[in-house]
């Protein structure tokens, strides 16, 4: 079973990711971390970042794994733990710019397919139920109004973040948000056979209920519809 969930960043994509593999028993992918690992490589390397051709050859060479349980992930990069590396703001509006880098995407996708192929997964970024997996069992689209969005982030960032207000992020999500939706290369969308969510006004408890109720009718309805896939069609 593949899960995809996409939407804008501060939707609640990885929460309920890990949440909804932790419940079925399936691989939990964040692929946003794989970009962001890739934007730590660059930044390590001393690369130039406005060099696409020099920042895809450095992303490409970069070894990017992520490794354990949904709720301990981590991420490795070159073998090293960069999981708290690539929470910073430097790395975030990196892992932004050099993901509309055609040649970046190319290589991180590929990868994604490959542990995908595995077996069952939950991924989630901006590209999954439209790129990465157009087939996908259930695709997801969780999104909310930016000031929401923000105020998760805000409330997650400070801690490490003391001097941040909440203006900057605001304002870092909306930037985001345009260069994720408007670049050439694989730009945020609802896939066309996508469920919204509009986590604004909910719980991440209502959240996860609803995708468990749209998963088991999903996924019930495809094993119902199966066996009569083979009954050939009347005359
Ligand atoms: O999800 P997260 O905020 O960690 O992702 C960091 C950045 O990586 C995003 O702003 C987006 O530009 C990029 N990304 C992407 N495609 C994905 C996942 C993330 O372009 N599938």
């Amino acid at each position: 079973m593949i899960i995809a969930i996409d939407g804008p960043s501060g939707a609640g994509k990885s929460t309920l990711g890990k949440m909804l593999a932790r419940a079925l028993g399936l691989l939990y992918i964040d692929t946003g971390a794989m970009y962001r690992a890739a934007a730590l490589a660059v930044v390590e390397a001393g690369v130039d970042t406005n060099d696409a051709a020099a920042v895809a050859a450095c992303a490409q060479a970069a070894q990017i794994e992520l490794a354990g349980e949904p709720d301990r992930l981590r991420v490795l990069l070159d073998g090293h733990d960069v999981t708290e590396a690539i929470r910073t703001e430097q790395i975030t509006r990196l892992s932004s710019v050099i993901s509309t880098i055609p040649a970046v995407r190319r290589d991180l996708v590929r990868c994604q397919r490959e542990m995908g192929a595995r077996g069952g997964v939950v991924l989630d970024g901006r590209d999954i139920g439209t790129v990465v997996f157009p087939q996908a069992d259930v695709k997801f689209f969780l999104t909310a109004v930016p000031e929401a969005r923000a105020q998760r982030r805000y409330e997650e960032d400070k801690r490490k973040e003391p001097g941040l207000s909440f203006d900057e992020t605001l304002a870092d999500i909306n930037t985001r948000d345009r260069r994720d939706s408007t670049r050439a290369d694989s730009p945020l969308a609802i896939a066309a056979d996508a469920v919204v969510i509009d986590t604004t006004e909910l719980s991440v408890d209502e959240v996860f209920a609803r995708m468990m109720e749209v998963i088991r009718e999903r996924v019930d309805k495809s094993k119902v519809q199966s066996p009569m896939s083979n009954v050939p069609s009347q005359p």
